[in-house]
């Protein structure tokens, strides 16, 4: 230990949390309600800026992360920051809407970022045994002699401060992000690199008219990825238009010129008018699946928590309810643990953790990143894909029950998401051979036919590539969530 550390061992927590953004507050007010004979564990929080987040994430929470918040005691939290209740979603496609309702009247709740972090800051704060402290954290610090984790050093944020300070715990939890600096280090070898799916490029429109108001609207554009929007605020509307790399060098004129005129025609004036005035922000959507921690490769001592450790793609807004439910298995599993310095029971409790949680965490990834795929087509076998998940909806009952409760966290099962993966795979096909399609007529006009009998030794060969192609979608992506080294 260097003489700079020394000077704090008299600081000396439970649990250290590194990151107050959605999975550090609510898991630091979550820890501190744990039943203890010894009294309330002693937390420290740490943050790099406690000032309201002014950003484009995490702005629908779904279902099934309601729940999870009144599990977490924190469900007040969407009380008091202008929240919209949340009833569905609405996808449109060539400009007509399918209605997917969350079933049995279940809402979600759309919001602005940052009110809704400042809620969870300001329980964790008031939570008994929570320091939470501003400050950047640069490194862990760990032991010389076996290489564990025994805390991290930060700077405070506070004028003139520079000096590090360490501050040390029986355990350290990463919750730093998406673009976590820590990832590597606490599960070495193991750990893997995030894949960038595209970026999301988000504005905020004012007092704009969604085809079907407090619904999720995915607007299926041609010649590009899917674009979102949902109400945020009584007069505001987040837009996110997806954009594949490599990224237009103009993005303004990109989204005026190709995207805005596939927008429902109610968006149009205010999505122009939010472009010319607001400030464009963009964001990384990547997909990154969980490793395991606590076996050999992982640094005792420590764990990641969040978008530092899993992350899934935006489309279907699973993040936050991910990192609720994490909180809440870890919580009761923490519940069990007398000693946290013990890396034998803290390894045992991380593996059933990772099992546990994969339940909604495997369903909601894949789906998102499958979702994603099919919504963002960019071939023709997906573009049939996509026109048959759109036609699947439309047929209503559990076509649109079964994929909305598995998006929004009431079902968490990957089978019966293999089952309505593949109903869409076999459903397009179906389609291919007996719904009209546009074609051009001689004289350049477009027209609607059935295929006909001459068509179908084609469309058989089309069919086997369709099949083919949800195939490469789903098997690799249930392949990363079932792999256990
Ligand atoms: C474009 C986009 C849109 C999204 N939309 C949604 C959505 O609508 N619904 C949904 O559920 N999910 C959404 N997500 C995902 C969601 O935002 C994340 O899953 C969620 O924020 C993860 O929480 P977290 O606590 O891991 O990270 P964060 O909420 O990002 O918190 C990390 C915290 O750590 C702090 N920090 C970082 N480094 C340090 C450091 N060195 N020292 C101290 N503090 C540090 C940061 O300041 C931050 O406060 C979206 C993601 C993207 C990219």
């Amino acid at each position: 230990m260097s003489a700079q550390d020394s000077k704090m061992w008299s600081v000396h927590y439970d649990i250290v949390i590194v990151g107050a953004g959605v999975a550090g507050s609510a898991l630091a007010h979550a820890l501190s309600t744990l039943p203890r004979e010894k009294g309330p564990l002693r937390i420290c929080l740490l943050e790099r800026s406690l000032a309201e987040p002014d950003r484009i994430v995490g702005e629908l929470l779904q279902p099934g992360g309601i729940a999870a918040l009144e599990k977490l005691g924190l469900a007040d939290c969407v009380e008091g920051i202008d929240a919209i209740p949340v009833h569905g979603y609405c996808v449109v496609l060539d400009g007509k809407p399918v209605h997917i309702p969350y079933p049995n009247g279940r809402t979600g709740r759309s919001f602005h970022h940052g009110r809704f972090i400042q809620a969870l800051r300001k329980k964790a704060k008031a939570a008994r045994g929570v320091e939470v402290v501003e400050a950047t954290v640069s490194e862990l610090v760990g032991c010389p002699i076996t290489g564990r984790v025994l805390g991290v050093r930060a700077t405070r944020k506070e004028d003139g401060a520079v000096e590090k300070e360490a501050f040390l715990a029986d355990l350290t939890i990463i919750a730093d992000g998406c673009f976590s600096n820590f990832r590597s280090s606490v599960v070495g070898t193991a750990a893997r690199k995030p894949e960038l799916k595209s970026h999301f490029v988000g504005a905020v429109l004012e007092n704009a008219q969604l085809p079907i108001e407090r619904h999720g609207t995915v607007v299926l554009v041609k010649g590009s990825g899917p674009v979102l929007l949902y109400q945020i605020g009584t007069h505001d509307t987040r837009i996110l238009v997806d954009v594949k790399a490599p990224l237009p060098s103009d993005l303004k004129s990109h989204i005026l010129d190709n995207i805005i005129p596939q927008l429902p025609s109610a968006l149009h004036i205010p999505a122009q008018k939010a472009l010319k005035a607001d400030r464009l922000r963009r964001m990384p959507n990547s997909f990154l699946p969980s490793t395991e921690q606590g076996g050999r490769h992982s640094k005792e001592g420590v764990l990641l928590l969040g978008d530092s450790w899993n992350m899934r793609h935006p489309l279907t807004g699973g993040g936050m309810m991910c990192a609720f439910n994490d909180v809440v298995i870890l919580r009761e599993y923490l519940s069990q643990v007398d000693d946290f310095s013990s890396w034998k029971e803290m390894s045992s409790l991380l593996h059933r953790w990772h099992w546990r949680r994969k339940a909604l965490a495997s369903t909601v990834n894949i789906l998102s990143v499958a979702l994603y795929d099919l919504f963002g087509a960019d071939d023709e076998s997906l573009e049939v894909l996509r026109i048959g998940c759109f036609k699947y909806f439309e047929r209503g009952g559990d076509c649109v029950n079964g994929p909305v409760s598995l998006l929004s966290g009431i079902i968490a099962s990957p089978a019966v998401l293999f089952w309505h993966f593949f109903s869409v795979a076999f459903y397009s096909i179906w389609v291919m051979f007996t719904h009209p399609h546009t074609v051009t007529s001689a004289d350049g006009k477009p027209i609607q036919i059935v295929p006909s009998i001459d068509a179908y030794p084609y469309l058989f060969i089309k069919s086997i590539q369709v099949f083919w192609t949800a195939c490469i979608v789903f098997v690799p992506l249930m392949w990363t969530e079932v792999r256990w080294w």
